[in-house]
């Protein structure tokens, strides 16, 4: 057998030209998504207003298979990528385990984070379709950072609504995108009439992830030229994130290794959707049969306590209406330090998926994820992002299961991205403030009302 490096690096030949389109080998389809005007399912028309063509057509394309990556998107890829394999020698040693673990580093890229994946294909559509700006929102500010840098490369300007409270605590992820020349703007804002509408009712809001997309949304279809872009649970962000998978594969190849469980957080989908991608086609091809494994926080359990239903991917109810697992779009969820996974709803596919039995789900206390995070940054010496740990937890709990059970298990998991920007986080578990939230039935039951009823169907 070969020896097995720290780091696996592909060359740049290596890397894949093409995208994989997961739905292309799905036995059955993710439902239609519905146009809330009409009230029926959507057509790739419906949605240029908002997105730009190309990728209302990826949005809508559930045949073509590989999907050729264009050119200038493959150059911007290689400014940091291909992504390293990493063998947890360490963490292996540490823990006393059979099990061999591999993960997928995804942080080694200013934005911190696997998301640049797809705003590099985002923007360069845009650019490409000859629109003349972007706005999108941020949260946490990891999206606002990836797609920033990717609308500068491409010499796009981009607005960028970041929830108010996010700007105000998150001062150096602001002064990053303005490193990029975004445009950022603390939502609720006056640039906007829903901005102006929430502001006279409540002036001192300090915002939320609903009213930014509402904010993004409205100004980009009030603005010639211009349209909005999503970083998460969409299909097309799905298809941009398959990068990590096709990579990991074809290192795994190199290495003469397979994984038996893959490991991923879940926010809205799309790291854990991109590193799965050509196993979950081995699986429904019949060809391999890894266990699949996301993991969410118990804060905001999407999978493991959500309903399968038709859900707006937004809170303010102005976005197509997908089936996934959701808590409902009027769902808040407690403060968590891993802002990237406080999402209501979950990628339609994985849901599918999930719903089909293709995949499971586990949902982790945050306490538990920083001692994860903490044993893995000593060990290992990369200092995760939160979201990023939900993986690892589960990652080492498998392992820990190995050592009980004796079996030399092959585990992968993706680590998405560095938790420099989360340090407030760190700083709450190591004083002992950190406290763990995990709503009640009838807590989950206010989102669950807010589901909209669409005639005939729900
Ligand atoms: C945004 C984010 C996530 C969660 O988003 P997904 O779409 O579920 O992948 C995970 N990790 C990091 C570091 C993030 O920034």
């Amino acid at each position: 057998m070969t020896k097995i490096p720290h780091r696996l690096y592909l060359t740049e030949d290596q890397m894949p030209k093409q995208w994989y389109n997961l739905r292309a080998d799905m036995k059955e389809q993710p439902d239609p998504i519905i146009n809330p005007a009409t009230m029926r399912p959507a057509v790739e028309e419906d949605l240029y207003p908002v997105f730009c063509k190309k990728l209302a057509h990826q949005e809508m394309d559930a045949q073509t298979r590989f999907v050729d990556i264009p050119e200038p998107v493959q150059e911007m890829y290689k400014i940091y990528r291909p992504s390293p394999l990493i063998r947890a020698y360490e963490l292996e040693r540490a823990l006393d385990t059979p099990a061999r673990i591999y993960y997928k580093f995804e942080g080694n890229n200013t934005s911190g984070s696997h998301k640049l994946n797809s705003a590099i294909a985002q923007a360069y559509y845009a650019k490409e379709q000859g629109l003349t700006s972007l706005t999108t929102e941020t949260g946490a500010g990891q999206w606002g950072t990836a797609l920033s840098e990717a609308c500068c490369y491409f010499d796009i300007p981009l607005t960028v609504y970041m929830v108010k409270v996010s700007y105000e605590q998150k001062p150096f992820r602001k002064s990053v995108m303005h490193t990029f020349d975004a445009n950022v703007i603390a939502s609720p804002s006056e640039t906007t009439e829903v901005g102006r509408r929430i502001l006279a009712e409540n002036p001192k809001t300090t915002g939320s992830l609903g009213c930014a997309i509402s904010e993004a949304v409205e100004k980009a279809v009030t603005t010639k030229g211009c349209r909005y872009v999503l970083g998460s649970v969409l299909n097309q962000v799905l298809l941009h994130q398959s990068i990590i998978g096709l990579e990991s594969q074809t290192a795994m190849e190199i290495l003469g290794e397979y994984p038996d469980i893959i490991i991923g957080c879940a926010g809205g989908g799309s790291n854990l959707g991109g590193l799965i991608a050509p196993f979950m086609r081995d699986k429904l091809t019949g060809k391999a049969n890894p266990r699949i494994i996301a993991v969410e926080p118990a804060s905001c359990p999407s999978f493991t306590r959500g309903k399968y239903a038709y859900d707006f991917c937004d809170t303010g109810k102005i976005t197509p209406m997908a089936r996934m697992y959701t808590l409902g779009c009027g769902f808040i969820p407690s403060a968590n330090h891993a802002g990237g996974l406080r999402y209501h709803g979950m990628s339609p596919i994985l849901s599918k998926l999930y719903h089909d039995g293709y995949m499971e789900a586990v949902s982790v206390e945050q306490t538990s994820v920083f001692e994860a995070a903490t044993y893995f940054a000593k060990h290992e010496t990369i200092l995760p992002a939160p979201e990023s740990a939900h993986a690892i937890r589960a990652a080492i709990d498998e392992a820990l299961k190995c050592k009980e059970s004796g079996e030399s298990k092959t585990i992968l998991f993706g680590l998405t991205g560095t938790g420099y920007f989360d340090m407030t986080a760190y700083a709450s578990y190591q004083e002992g403030h950190m406290q763990d939230y995990i709503p009640t039935d009838e807590e989950l039951q206010k989102g669950f009302d807010s589901l909209p009823h669409i005639p005939d169907i729900q």
